[in-house]
């Protein structure tokens, strides 16, 4: 017998905007999946004090790691309604120093920040598919950033990548539709231990946004809520940089 309770696997989600966004998704009455690529200790500690919640280790630069991980989150509770693709890696590089955007870094954020989502949802299709069939769709929001929609961010590989997710995200929608709605959520600058020394981008913030500030992970797990509650969203990229765009 399936979990009383929804399911939701969050990657990624023993630090920053996944630990929020597992925690939001915990108050709103999910079941959780906890995910990281090593923090083991971090993840059990997390898991008990959450609650109903649960933790997996997986590489996600791995596609054997990619397959246990959905099986592993399946397995726990015997159903799986809400899939969040938020790991991500980043690497800082000018745009202008085309030398330093090297092969192998186009493959290591494409492995992780594009085929990983993909492949996380190919594999738990059928487990969307079947909380469908129990009354709502299932749903997959992915973590891509404003630099997938603007000529901005951390360097162009990176930017590359979101754009990919996006549009995943968008031909997903539709292909998979109506048993699961895929949509995105884009953040512009988050308050995260990565963005810590980014002190050019949290000026700019609090200069130009209207809103004056960089996000809190916890507006970020808001933005997803919203999208995991709003039974009529798909195949939407939902902005969330307080403004910063229309300056
Ligand atoms: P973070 O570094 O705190 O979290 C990233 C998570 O991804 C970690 O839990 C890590 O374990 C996981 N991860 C990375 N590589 C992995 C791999 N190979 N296998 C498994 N897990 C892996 O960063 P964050 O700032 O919380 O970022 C979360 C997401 O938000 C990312 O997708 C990032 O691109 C996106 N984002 C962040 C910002 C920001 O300002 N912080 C802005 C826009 C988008």
């Amino acid at each position: 017998m399936p979990h009383s309770r929804p399911v939701a696997l969050v990657t990624g989600s023993t630090s920053g905007i996944g630990a929020a966004i597992a925690r939001r998704l915990a108050a709103d009455g999910f079941a959780v999946v906890l995910h990281s690529r090593s923090s083991t200790e971090d993840g059990r500690r997390f898991a008990a004090e959450l609650g109903t919640a649960t933790y997996v280790q997986a590489d996600l630069a791995r596609d054997d790691d990619r397959c246990r991980l959905i099986r592993e989150a399946i397995a726990v509770w015997g159903r799986l309604d809400v899939l969040v693709n938020n790991a991500g890696i980043s690497r800082v590089i000018p745009h202008a120093d085309l030398a330093r955007a090297t092969p192998d870094v186009w493959q290591e954020l494409h492995e992780v920040n594009v085929v990983a989502p993909f492949r996380l949802i190919a594999e738990a299709e059928p487990a969307l598919r079947a909380a469908a069939r129990r009354g709502r769709a299932g749903c997959v929001v992915n973590i891509s950033s404003h630099a997938g929609v603007r000529a901005k961010g951390a360097s162009i590989p990176y930017a590359a990548t979101k754009a990919a997710l996006n549009h995943v995200t968008r031909l997903l929608a539709v292909s998979l539709a109506p048993d699961i709605r895929v949509n995105a959520v884009a953040p512009g600058l988050v308050d995260t231990p990565m963005t810590a020394d980014w002190t050019e981008a949290q000026q700019l913030w609090r200069d130009r946004a209207p809103m004056r500030r960089a996000a809190r992970p916890e507006d970020i797990a808001q933005a997803v809520a919203l999208l995991v509650t709003s039974d009529y969203l798909t195949g939407e990229i939902l902005l969330s940089d307080g403004g910063l765009n229309l300056t």
